[in-house]
């Protein structure tokens, strides 16, 4: 079999666990496995780089703090690659660069656009193991870029897909994919497997497990990933294709993130077009909004209000003053502390009353519900932020999705 095997930054955290790396890689390669391995920068190191750039300057350059960031994972894969030498297993590290990982240019936040594996096509031919850079590419102007924060996850998945490898292998610091954050909900089950939709939603909706682009990889081109311990030997956790009994569970996780910020423009006039003018140079500046919604105009005004990621705020309402002030309306406010709160399930494509269930469920707790958004496979609501612990905990035990007391794992 050829594996890819993504190994993160607590996975490679220090020297004794990147040497540990090297003993799983190898024990892969002895079971008679082709092995490329990804891996992340050490656990902190990306963010003790930003913060360095930060410090430096009050707003760094995007293409420079890529530069900066990329050095993060060339640390990691020329130790594993040394310490695999050393161990008698031939292996050779390479940038994204090296590896031909194209991407376009947007810095901090590149998307994949073309793999030409031929390097490491030839260096599993000459029966090497490759150590490659996650995280990072190139793009046209040969220009270094990053794929976002947990980005390691969408360079082992798109190299999964791009070599045909028969399996995807994520190994992290957790056992797997789970019904909520353990942390919340100490008896949240790991799930032993996912659909990508739900996988998709989860990991878009906030879950970390899994960065939303290597989901999106893995979907399109069918991989089978599987999230892993890299501490215990256990079976983790396969996101793969929907099968039909998926669909006989209504709700398989309950996800949050509290990391948005709600903006609501107040007194915007109420005519073709307007949408757009706002909402335009946001898309421009590539920043993600994501739930929308305006009220019934009064007068021929309306409020507009949006949720989008904290950290895109500072430069989303640079943008968003410049075109009030251009179509005059009245006043911008933000709300930080708000949380999202959602239960995604493939089920609910068949199963009715579920938004009922959940807005009861939240009622009886005197939760107020901002904002409400739907798709096929999950229900999220927006609340004050101080609220997600008791939210979660109330929706995980209303879907029945806790370990059953006393019960036996089949594994
Ligand atoms: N090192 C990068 C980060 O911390 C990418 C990754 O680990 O996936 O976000
Ligand atoms: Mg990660």
């Amino acid at each position: 079999m050829l594996i890819v095997q993504k190994y993160g930054g607590t996975s490679v955290g220090d020297l004794e666990r990147i040497a540990s790396v090297a003993r799983k890689v190898a024990a892969a390669r002895d079971a008679g496995h082709q092995v490329v391995v990804v891996l992340s920068a050490m656990s902190g190191e990306t963010d003790k780089l930003l913060q360095m750039a930060h410090t430096m300057v009050a707003h760094p350059d995007e293409r420079e703090i890529d530069m900066l960031l990329s050095t993060g994972e060339r640390v990691t894969i020329a130790l594993l690659a040394m310490k695999l030498i050393e161990m008698g297993y031939p292996a050779r590290s390479f940038t994204g660069r090296q590896v031909g990982i194209l991407t376009d240019s947007a810095h901090t936040r590149a998307r994949i656009e073309r793999i030409s594996a031929e390097r490491i096509r030839a260096s599993l031919d000459a029966g090497e193991i490759p150590v490659v850079a996650g995280f990072q590419g190139i793009d046209e102007k040969s220009d270094v870029t990053t794929l976002g924060r947990g980005g390691s996850d969408t360079t082992a998945v798109a190299l999964a897909a791009a070599l045909k490898a028969d399996a995807c292998e994520i190994y992290t610091d957790v056992e797997g994919v789970y019904t909520t954050d353990p942390n919340l909900v100490p008896h949240a089950r790991r799930l032993k497997k996912i659909s990508y939709d739900e996988m998709l939603e989860m990991a878009s909706l906030g879950a970390k497990v899994l960065h939303s682009r290597s989901v999106e990889f893995a979907k399109k081109y069918l991989v089978p990933v599987r999230v892993l311990s890299s501490f215990k030997d256990a079976p983790g956790t396969l996101v793969t294709k929907e099968d039909a009994e998926m669909e006989q569970v209504v709700v398989s996780a309950v996800t949050y993130n509290k990391n948005e910020a709600r903006v609501t423009l107040m007194g915007v006039p109420d005519r073709p077009g307007i949408a757009a003018r706002i909402f335009g140079p946001i898309a421009e500046a590539r920043i993600v909004v994501d739930m929308i919604i305006q009220n019934i105009s009064d007068g021929g005004l309306t409020d507009l209000s949006f949720t989008l990621s904290r950290s895109d705020l500072i430069p989303a309402m640079e943008i968003i003053r410049k075109t009030a002030r251009e179509i005059g309306e009245r006043e911008v406010k933000v709300h930080e502390h708000i949380a999202k709160v959602s239960i995604v399930g493939v089920g609910m494509r068949s199963h009715s009353g579920v938004a009922a269930r959940m807005f009861e469920t939240l009622a009886r707790e005197g939760i107020n519900i901002m904002m409400i958004s739907t798709s096929e496979i999950k229900i999220s609501c927006v609340m004050e932020a101080k609220y997600t612990e008791l939210a979660v905990r109330v929706l995980h035990d209303a879907f029945g999705l806790g370990e059953e007391p006393g019960a036996v794992s089949e594994e």
